[in-house]
């Protein structure tokens, strides 16, 4: 494979754009920030003519393959029609009655542009709703970048303090402590250290935010019993729970994270998936809180908001992925199962320690020494081997795999059987290489963030 228009983009690139980048975790892509020039179904091409089967389907929203007609379709006839009015279309009403036919907790939806803002809006309304400041969040959990929220994100050069008051680390130069001083940061999965924080502080708690499925580091999912006992510590101290579905929604159940587990949030956060690929998130919920936009009262804004052309492409995405009682999701799910259960195999048989977990729609896979304990919440999953994951990635792309940086594989309803089986010879080929040297090298590759925070 060789990469050289993508070189000279870059090399270009980095004369005007910081990095050659627009968000900063493109900036892990190997052997660099690689330009794309057609994406169909579960392949891409870059400009140089390679091809890939991708697992990274643009972080999550592609989950109906890339190009999905559906979305072309309704995005061909809408450009004609206008892009941006300043005003309503009816497609985002029929979009927003979709949400809530499919989302438990949703009575209400305001569509915002990006997952940033949608949490941005909920942490707002939640704040309004209470009157109180404190938000709770997890430790590796990610909620976008915006300065009230964007504390504590994965970054495996930070120091992690104690697991009751874990040390507090902003994301990026810019960002001040008193700046979290609501925020209260705990690790995930730990009902006890929850229970104990609501006893001391419950009457400031404004809301809990979490991803239902940790999928910002590790893809670990909740223990049985915590987020029932999260809704109940919310319950009991009159705080609001947040669901950040931004990853799960319409990727482990069409109705997300809280379809899966039966667990009704009172707010919900969209993206990702839901615009079908383009420009859409949303908050949605009860019609109680959500009722304190309907006139200012907690002030929610956006030019870009509910525009037409991304209103058409939501409205399409959310037919077809419901449709048929979401039949069309079953088939991401199966593949995810059939990969998984494939690289499983193939772990058997490698020398390295190569772990492969599964949760639906989405593989993971990590270096994880044996006698490790489970993964439960960040603190735990850095036991996997950061440099060895790093060597596999780079491995699978020479062999025209295209894998997240983070070691999540996101499976989409294009991928095929045929797929599978190319990735799983793929993956045998990178195991057969790699030795116990690309173990615990001194490098740790990842960091999407500077190395003091
Ligand atoms: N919440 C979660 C759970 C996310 O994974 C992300 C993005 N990775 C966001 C919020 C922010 O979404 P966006 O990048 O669209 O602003």
């Amino acid at each position: 494979m060789d990469f050289d228009k993508s070189a000279e983009y870059h090399e270009r690139a980095q004369r005007v754009i910081p990095g050659g980048v627009c968000s900063q975790v493109r900036a892990t892509a190997i052997p660099c920030p690689l330009y794309y020039e057609r994406g169909e179904g579960s392949h891409l091409w870059d400009v140089d003519g390679n091809e890939y089967i991708d697992y990274v389907l643009g972080q999550g929203p592609m989950i109906l393959g890339n190009s999905p007609r559906p979305v072309i379709e309704a995005v061909k006839q809408q450009v004609e029609k206008g892009f941006v009015y300043a005003a309503q279309s009816k497609n985002e009403v029929l979009a927003a009655e979709k949400i809530c036919e499919y989302y438990p907790s949703a009575e209400r939806v305001r569509w915002a542009s990006t997952g940033s803002e949608a949490v941005h809006c909920a942490l707002r309304l939640a704040r309004s709703a209470t009157g109180r400041r404190k938000i709770v969040r997890f430790e590796g959990h990610y909620h976008g970048w915006m300065d009230p929220i964007a504390w504590n994100h994965p970054n495996p050069h930070a120091e992690l303090g104690p697991r009751e008051k874990p040390t507090l680390r902003r994301c990026s130069e810019g960002q001040f402590p008193e700046e979290a001083s609501n925020l209260i940061i705990l690790p995930w999965n730990d009902l006890t250290l929850l229970e104990k924080v609501f006893a001391d502080q419950g009457q400031d708690i404004a809301a809990v935010i979490t991803e239902p499925i940790m999928f910002n580091w590790g893809a670990i999912e909740p223990l049985p019993g915590y987020l029932e006992g999260m809704r109940r510590l919310c319950d009991e101290h009159g705080s609001i729970l947040i669901f950040d579905e931004v990853i799960t929604g319409f990727r482990v159940s069409v109705g997300g994270g809280q379809e899966l587990y039966g667990v009704t949030p009172d707010l919900t956060t969209l993206a990702k998936t839901l615009g079908g690929g383009l420009v859409a998130g949303a908050v949605a919920g009860k019609a109680k809180y959500m009722e304190r936009l309907a006139d200012g009262t907690a002030f929610h804004g956006g030019t870009m908001n509910s525009n037409p052309v991304c209103m058409a492409a939501t409205l399409a995405f959310l037919e077809t992925i419901g449709a048929n009682g979401g039949a069309e999701l079953v088939k991401a799910h199966t593949s995810a199962i059939s990969l998984m259960e494939g690289m499983r195999e193939l772990a058997l048989k490698a020398p390295l320690p190569l772990s492969v977990r599964g949760v639906p729609g989405v593989v993971y896979a990590a270096f994880i020494p044996e006698d490790a304990e489970p993964f439960v919440d960040y603190r735990s999953s850095l036991t996997a081997d950061l440099a060895a994951g790093d060597r596999f990635r780079r491995e699978l792309h020479e062999r025209g795999i295209r894998i997240t940086e983070r070691g999540i594989w996101f499976v989409s309803t294009a991928h095929t059987q045929e797929d599978v089986e190319t990735t799983l010879e793929a993956v045998a080929g990178a195991l057969e290489v790699m030795t116990e040297e690309d173990l615990e090298c001194a490098h740790v590759p990842f960091s999407v963030f500077g190395k003091d925070r």
